[in-house]
């Protein structure tokens, strides 16, 4: 668990995007995973995960406030949240600047062809080399056609983790490309959902706003953010009594 809040980023989302806006000048590969405590915990007890976000490819952002206070408890100083869908809006904005070709998979039909306009109106220099809903029975075949179009970003928006081990696992069929899983990011950027208000998310309180409009999300968000806190309490105490 040290070795993964050790590896996460823990400056500023402006230094994190003009790492990547490097990255996409020089046309290199990277693969981003925009953590939440449920990453974590998955690591902790998938083998497979866990390897994957330790890969020297993948560069692990702290997405979920969760994650965020946890590591300035275990005195990793993590400045601030780095969320996904800010990352996805601001590589679509670089996509435009540089005049890139953007892949874009996931979330439902309505969704991804609604994003498509958004993307056509707001980032018209981008290019939009493909298009899938995450509705798909073979999402492997995706890749595979994706491969061909050789994409300098491409956004996944499967939900996590179907989407980062869907990535990962794809990724030797490139040589270059900003891969990012970016969850719910769709609904947010095509306008289908709302984000929630500034406050909230200037506050660290997005979480709430989503809970109150999804109640089904409270069981998740228990098991992941409240159990992961406890956890690391307890792992901060045992290491106290260590000294
Ligand atoms: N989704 C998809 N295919 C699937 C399952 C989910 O495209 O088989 C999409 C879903 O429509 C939504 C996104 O994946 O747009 C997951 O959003 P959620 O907010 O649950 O993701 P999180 O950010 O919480 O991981």
């Amino acid at each position: 668990m040290k070795k993964l809040f050790a590896k996460t980023y823990n400056k500023s989302k402006k230094e994190y995007v003009k790492l990547l806006e490097d990255c996409l000048k020089e046309s290199k590969k990277k693969f981003v995973v925009t953590a939440n405590p449920e990453a974590f915990m998955l690591a902790m007890n998938d083998e497979a995960y866990s390897k994957m976000l330790m890969d020297t490819m993948t560069d692990i952002v702290p997405d979920g406030i969760g994650l965020v206070k946890a590591g300035q408890m275990l005195d990793f100083a993590f400045e601030e949240r780095i969320p996904g869908v800010d990352l996805a809006e601001e590589l679509l904005l670089l996509s435009n600047v540089y005049h890139k070709k953007v892949f874009l998979f996931g979330s439902k039909k309505e969704v991804i062809e609604k994003m498509r306009d958004v993307i056509l109106e707001k980032y018209p220099n981008c290019i939009i080399c493909g298009l899938y809903d995450g509705y798909v029975d073979d999402k492997e075949a995706v890749f595979k056609e994706m491969a061909k179009q050789q994409p300098d970003v491409v956004l996944v928006a499967l939900g996590m983790p179907l989407q980062e081990q869907l990535i990962y696992k794809c990724l030797n069929l490139f040589k270059k490309g900003i891969f990012v899983g970016v969850g719910g990011s769709f609904d947010v950027l095509s306008g289908m959902k709302k984000r929630a208000p500034k406050i909230f998310i200037k506050l660290n309180l997005e979480w709430l706003y989503r809970i109150a409009c999804e109640p089904k999300r409270l069981k998740r968000f228990y098991d992941n953010n409240v159990k992961f806190i406890f956890k690391i309490r307890k792992y901060k105490k045992m290491e106290a009594k260590k000294k």
